[in-house]
């Protein structure tokens, strides 16, 4: 049979400085994976290009680089055979083709040289394992064995061979799987499915960092929910996110019942990906109702409640954090404050007053438009007359907030007085008085007492020294 030829997968001039390079060893190789399957997805040209080998790849990168225009550096990683170089743009990763072997406990396989199809059957998916050669005489002819360009048509994510061999070989493809049907919108075949949820607690072994770096890519798809039901329908989210999966579920006493904020929260992640791109402002979406489970509570008069369910929850952001070994730095910070937060301006588009609007914009700081867009995000009423009630009154704080800030500039609060000032002017050593007179003075500003200016302030500042007896 003739492969179908796909030359103009391959028009960049560098693959024929790598077909060259081969004929140079009179080696085959072929580019592999990504590349391929976003070409024929018309995703746009990658810039990670995988290119397999039969022989060795770091001896095929370093012939590469011999022609290449400046002779880019060559990065070998010994331990896995492996080279990379780049050039104008471009990230070039060689591998000899491979035959992997796993043991239980480990995803490292013990590896020993193979066939170009050793290769490609220890891909993931189908789809993964398309491969265009770049020998001369077969130049741009598609490699399918597994009929991956089949899938990619029925939109299909596929093992090349059983499916509980491949996940429990690798458990990361689980991740991989359930990660590229969000990103393509895909759909996860059955048998491998129904594999992923057999083997789902293998999850286990796989490093926190990885786990992080697949949720990170749902997290960022168009469309994450799609992500998160199927780690949810497969029993991985309990292993990775438990705080989630506690918050499944409706209870009734006494006729009454609360929503179910497993769902509400995906509803929230998908509305605000289409407000922003930001991850981290996405993870706090994803996060902004962890407390509610901890923190449930029933009472005859009340109802269902959730009460401090921010505060434990932010909380619990630190924790969650830390087990998956997530940074704990700024933006965990800014994760837990949009959660600390996340219920401020609901309060607040009742009765939006002014002094309220300022605190609420000292309290948020720099975030203040994130809060806001994490609050609209969490509008999931399927009311239409309160949806748009809602939303109404979010654009009213909005307003006001540019309002209030444009008049008080509280967004990056700095004191008028400094404390410093404060110390000459009542000849003070450093002393409890002065925390309370700089507390008391923006306290007066946030209450809308003085106008946040220098003059007004230094006024507030002798009065209130006064008071607590303090002679200037
Ligand atoms: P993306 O860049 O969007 O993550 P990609 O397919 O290029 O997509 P990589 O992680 O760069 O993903 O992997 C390159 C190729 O290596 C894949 O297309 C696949 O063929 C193979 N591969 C990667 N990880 C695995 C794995 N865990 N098991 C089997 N094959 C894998």
């Amino acid at each position: 049979m003739v492969n179908p030829s796909y030359i103009s997968a391959v028009k960049n001039p560098i693959f024929r400085t790598i077909s060259q390079a081969s004929k140079n060893l009179n080696l085959e190789s072929y580019v592999i994976g990504g590349f391929v399957r976003d070409f024929l997805l018309k995703r746009g040209e990658a810039k990670d290009i995988d290119i397999v080998t039969v022989g060795s790849g770091i001896e095929l990168a370093q012939e590469v680089a011999k022609l290449l225009p400046g002779k880019p550096k060559v990065s070998i990683f010994k331990t896995y055979g492996t080279a990379m170089l780049k050039s104008g743009g471009i990230e070039l990763e060689f591998v000899g083709a491979r035959k992997e072997s796993y043991s239980e406990e480990s995803r490292n396989p013990a590896v020993e040289n193979g066939t170009l199809d050793d290769d490609q059957n220890r891909r993931d998916f189908t789809i993964n394992a398309l491969a265009i050669s770049l020998s001369d005489d077969t130049y741009g002819q598609l490699l399918d064995p597994f009929n991956g360009l089949a899938d990619l048509d029925k939109k299909i994510i596929r093992t090349p061979l059983d499916p509980d061999v491949t996940y429990s070989d690798d458990p990361l493809r689980m991740l991989r799987a359930i990660r590229f049907a969000t990103q393509l919108d895909f759909k996860i075949d059955n048998a491998s499915l129904d594999s992923i949820t057999r083997n789902a607690k293998r999850i286990k072994i796989i490093s926190k960092e990885r786990v992080v770096d697949e949720l990170h890519k749902i997290l960022l798809a168009d469309v994450p929910s799609k992500g998160f039901t199927l780690l949810h329908k497969t029993g991985l989210l309990k292993f990775i996110l438990p705080e989630l999966v506690a918050l499944q579920g409706i209870d009734e006493k006494e006729g009454q019942t609360h929503k179910d904020n497993f769902w509400h929260t995906l509803e929230v992640v998908d509305n605000i990906s289409k407000a922003t791109d930001d991850l981290w402002l996405r993870w706090a979406a994803l996060l902004h109702d962890i407390g509610k489970a901890p923190t449930k509570k029933f009472d005859k008069k009340q109802g269902w409640t959730f009460h401090t369910h921010e505060f434990v929850g932010a909380k619990m952001v630190y924790k969650l954090f830390k087990r998956l070994k997530m940074p704990l730095n700024d933006k965990m910070k800014f994760v837990q404050k949009m959660v600390l937060m996340s219920s401020r301006p609901i309060v607040l588009a009742s009765d939006v007053t002014d002094s309220a609007v300022r605190r609420l914009i000292f309290d948020a700081g720099e975030h203040v438009d994130d809060l806001m867009t994490l609050c609209e995000a969490d509008i999931t009423t399927k009311n239409p007359k309160k949806f748009k009630r809602y939303h109404a009154n979010f654009k009213l704080v909005r307003e006001k907030i540019v309002e209030v800030e444009e008049r008080d500039q509280v967004r990056n609060f700095q004191p008028p007085v400094s404390g410093e000032e404060i110390m000459k002017t009542f000849n003070l050593k450093p002393s409890r008085e002065i925390g309370i007179i700089k507390d008391a003075i923006k306290e007066a500003i946030l209450e809308g007492e003085i106008p946040n200016d220098y003059e007004a302030a230094k006024e507030f500042m002798l009065k209130k020294g006064k008071e607590i007896g303090l002679k200037p």
